[in-house]
């Protein structure tokens, strides 16, 4: 949008609104929701943005105010983020959270001090240093990431790219470019309570909410199907619950690889359900019948509490470790008339499962 000179001249008055609105608002949803640390980075981001606004960024000769606080705001907003991606909302409250708390308050204080003359030349020498800090604070970002691959820590990454190109470009660019790199916080916060709202933590899968809804969206011609875990309650008993939710974790990588159009959902506990938009049940049953299959067919080898971090080149006989067999009943249904409720056909879906339970287990069964 910078770049279109009809949009700069269309958007340019709202340019001195953007970082209030976003700023404003983004720190309100981020103290909402407990995030210490995106409230914190919000502020700096702001600060820099109010800072760069008040002295005129920098323009103005080598020692003017403007360009000390230009360069002490391009050297302390890459690496308050870096820190700020590497704090946790526990290291908060530790010494070491308390360190970064009180080095991010000592910074205006900093800043004021190196504006005066007598520092002058110190600043200067600083000014060299601005691209290497973003290039190590960057690192840092990405290896946050990499660590812990959340949307808010990649956001943290995007956001330090986006006052980079902030530092590089003057006057409103600045002030869009930091806005936008507080935007990207906020969006990645909005987008992470999304995710706790629709999926499930444990398996990954959309959970119960999201296939409300999906049920809502869904034409005439669907199908579901409910699975379940076989005995898993003795699975649990005998091995743990840890063990339990590895084997959840397991079958819910396994649906995610289901054919023909099924969508899987983590219905509850063990219970999980596959929605087939566009499809009936007997289009269905051969992708069910090969996932039942697939389950029998793995074997679920225990992790050990000791289990090593790396694979080991010579792994121990196969009889030394815990393979077990799992298996899975599956029951199938469609909406027996077009007005049918989907309340109705997961009914049938369940109804048929427990037919396929009392035959036996490990085996699909279709309602009707
Ligand atoms: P069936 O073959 O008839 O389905 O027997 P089952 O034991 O699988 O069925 P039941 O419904 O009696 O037991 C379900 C068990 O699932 C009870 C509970 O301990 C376990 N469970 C439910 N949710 C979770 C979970 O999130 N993690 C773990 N580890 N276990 C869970
Ligand atoms: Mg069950
Ligand atoms: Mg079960």
């Amino acid at each position: 949008m910078l770049g279109s000179a009809s949009l700069r001249a269309t958007l340019s008055p709202l340019v001195p609104v953007y970082p209030w609105v976003v700023f404003g608002a983004g720190v309100l949803l981020a103290w909402r929701f407990h995030r210490s640390a995106l409230v914190l980075a919000l502020l700096v981001l702001f600060a820099a943005d109010r800072a760069l606004a008040v002295f005129g960024g920098g323009e103005g000769g080598a020692e003017s105010a403007g360009r000390v606080v230009a360069t002490a705001a391009a050297l302390l907003v890459p690496l308050d983020l870096a820190a700020l991606a590497w704090v946790t909302e526990r290291s908060m409250l530790s010494p070491g959270g308390r360190w970064v708390l009180g080095a991010l308050l000592a910074e205006p204080l900093a800043v004021a001090l190196l504006c005066r003359p007598e520092l002058a030349h110190l600043a200067m020498r600083l000014e060299r240093g601005v691209l290497e800090t973003f290039a190590v604070a960057f690192a840092l970002t990405l290896a946050r990431f990499l660590f812990r691959p959340t949307i808010i820590h990649s956001s943290f990454a995007w956001a330090l790219l986006a006052a980079f190109l902030a530092f590089r470009a003057t006057g409103a660019s600045a002030t869009v470019y930091l806005t936008t790199g507080g935007l990207v916080l906020v969006v990645s916060l909005v987008e992470t309570s999304h995710r706790m709202a629709y999926g499930d933590e444990l398996t990954g899968l959309p959970g119960r909410r999201a296939l409300a809804e999906a049920l809502l969206r869904l034409g005439d011609r669907y199908a579901v199907a409910m699975v379940d875990i076989d005995h898993f309650k003795k699975f649990n008993d005998r091995y743990g619950h840890d063990a339990g939710d590895q084997l959840l974790r397991m079958l819910g990588a396994q649906l995610t690889r289901i054919e023909g159009g099924g969508r899987p959902f983590r219905y509850g506990g063990e219970e999980f359900a596959v929605l087939f938009p566009g499809k009936s049940a007997d289009d269905a049953l051969p992708h069910l019948e090969k996932l039942r299959r697939a389950v029998e067919r793995s074997t679920f080898t225990l992790r050990d509490r000791d289990r090593p971090a790396r694979k080991p080149k010579q792994t121990a006989p196969v009889a030394a470790r815990k393979q077990l067999a799992v298996t899975v009943s599956i029951g199938v249904a469609e909406p027996a008339g077009a007005r049918a409720a989907p309340e109705e056909v997961i009914r049938a879906a369940d109804a048929a499962l427990y037919r396929a339970k009392d035959a036996g287990r490990n085996r699909v069964y279709r309602a009707g």
